[in-house]
């Protein structure tokens, strides 16, 4: 402080000593006339260097900082020091933000930032993306009048945000949403959205899965139930009725034997932990266990026929091949009626290997084609049951052929019979 008063008026005491020179030497009024003089200068130089702070300030850069002279070189220093300071600490603030905006934008969640009256401060590409909002366009703007589902206007208005709100996408069909409102800092808001279509579509797999086993296995159990119920309450029970009553409880018995067996190979094969046990299977003798189960469950009341030019040996799992030949064999004696043929066929087809069973039965409408190997999907289904079906075979065979790398290819038409192929890549042809 001291120091600053010293060098300020360094120039006016300067002037004044020489000024006293002057009056001893000449007169006062010479002296009085440079001593204005002198004060003039000073004042001149200050009022020049103010104005240039003042351009300086109206657009602060550094590297346009003026260069003073005395007390204004001081002053320039200390300012050049705190614009670079400054300029130093925006650039790191920036830095972050880009940072956290960058972090943001690489959440599998979408983010919006809301005030306390709900309008949009900020949000990342996926929330864009989950509520069709805009970034630019809808910055400030009301949450609720962009996105406008009558629950999620409830959910946004009734103040209780500790379950998260699950709702259709409304620009995206079949996407649904969880969206969870958190309070933060004051007054903040974040919304956060997930997309959970899988989950919600998995959910319902579920569920339809354990309804459709339980009604599959009620109908026996209830037969079953009946036939026990009524043998308690007859006495006088005659052998034959005893034999036709536990036969049929036997037929039943075993439609659940089947459907609980099927199950269970089913969950086998979709557990990833059981990988494949892969081999060389030689095609010919697998080939004619299948065509003689094919026989003996049709009881002579098809024609049967193998036509063998493909490969000698496939690399895969052979019981697992087994099954899928054997369930396809099953169905087309199953929807064949009596007299009807069942050609099965192994060839090369484009240098794929190719297992095709071909029957001359019912056939399938086009419609249903592409859900014939969804679980417990039926195109007739007390036909079906009658004949033993459990409604798994196919989805049997499609698990199967995902783990052979093959695919089912279905040809079929109402009335004219059914081809059902398995293709099976190049790379599965054993040497
Ligand atoms: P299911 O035990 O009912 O036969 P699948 O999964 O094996 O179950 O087959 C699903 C449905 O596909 C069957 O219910 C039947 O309607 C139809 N289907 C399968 N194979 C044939 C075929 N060869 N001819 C006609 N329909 C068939």
């Amino acid at each position: 402080m001291q120091n600053f008063w010293i060098r300020v008026s360094m120039p006016v005491l300067y002037g004044a000593l020489l000024a006293l020179l002057l009056s001893v030497m000449f007169s006062v009024t010479l002296a009085l006339i440079f001593m204005l003089l002198v004060l003039l200068v000073v004042m001149g130089y200050r009022a020049r260097q103010l104005y240039k702070l003042g351009e300086w300030l109206s657009d602060a850069r550094l590297e346009t900082i003026p260069e003073g002279g005395g007390i204004w070189d001081d002053v320039f220093s200390r300012l050049y020091k705190m614009v670079k300071r400054h300029k130093e600490t925006r650039q790191k603030l920036a830095m972050e933000l880009l940072n956290i905006e960058q972090a943001t934008a690489a959440l599998p969640e979408g983010v919006v930032s809301l005030n306390e009256v709900n309008r949009i401060e900020w949000c990342n590409p996926l929330a864009q993306f989950h509520f069709g909002l805009n970034a630019n366009r809808d910055i400030m703007q009301d949450i609720t009048y962009l996105v406008r589902q009558p629950e999620f206007i409830d959910y946004m208005q009734a103040g209780n945000f500790d379950e998260p709100l699950v709702m259709k996408a409304a620009r995206h069909e079949d996407m649904v949403l969880s969206i969870k409102l958190i309070l933060y800092g004051v007054n903040k808001r974040l919304l956060i959205s997930r997309d959970i279509t899988q989950l919600e579509r998995i959910e319902t797999m579920r569920r339809d899965f354990v309804a459709n086993v339980s009604h599959e296995l009620r109908t026996p159990l209830t037969v079953v139930n009946g036939f026990v119920e009524n043998l308690q309450d007859m006495h006088d029970l005659s052998h034959d009725k005893i034999q036709r009553a536990l036969h049929l409880m036997a037929e039943q018995t075993s439609r659940m034997d089947h459907l609980v067996s099927d199950l269970l190979t089913l969950s086998r094969l979709e557990n990833d932990q059981s990988p494949m046990r892969t081999e060389t299977v030689d095609m010919q003798t697998l080939l004619d266990d299948v065509y003689r189960d094919g026989q003996m469950l049709s009881s002579d009341r098809h024609q049967h026929s193998l036509e063998m030019t493909g490969p000698a040996r496939l690399s895969g799992n052979r019981n697992e091949l087994r099954s899928a030949f054997s369930n396809l064999v099953s169905n087309a004696v199953r929807y064949t009626p009596e007299g009807g043929a069942i050609k099965l066929r192994w060839a090369v087809r484009a240098g794929q290997a190719v297992f095709s069973v071909e029957d001359s039965g019912i056939g399938i409408e086009a419609e249903h084609i592409p859900r014939l190997t969804e679980r417990f999907y039926r195109v007739d289904r007390s036909r079906s049951r009658e004949t033993g079906g459990t409604g798994l075979g196919l989805a049997i065979v499609k698990h199967i052929a995902m783990r052979h790398q093959a695919r089912l290819e279905v040809l079929s038409e109402k009335g004219c019979g059914s081809t059902f192929s398995l293709v099976f890549p190049e790379k599965r042809i054993a040497a």
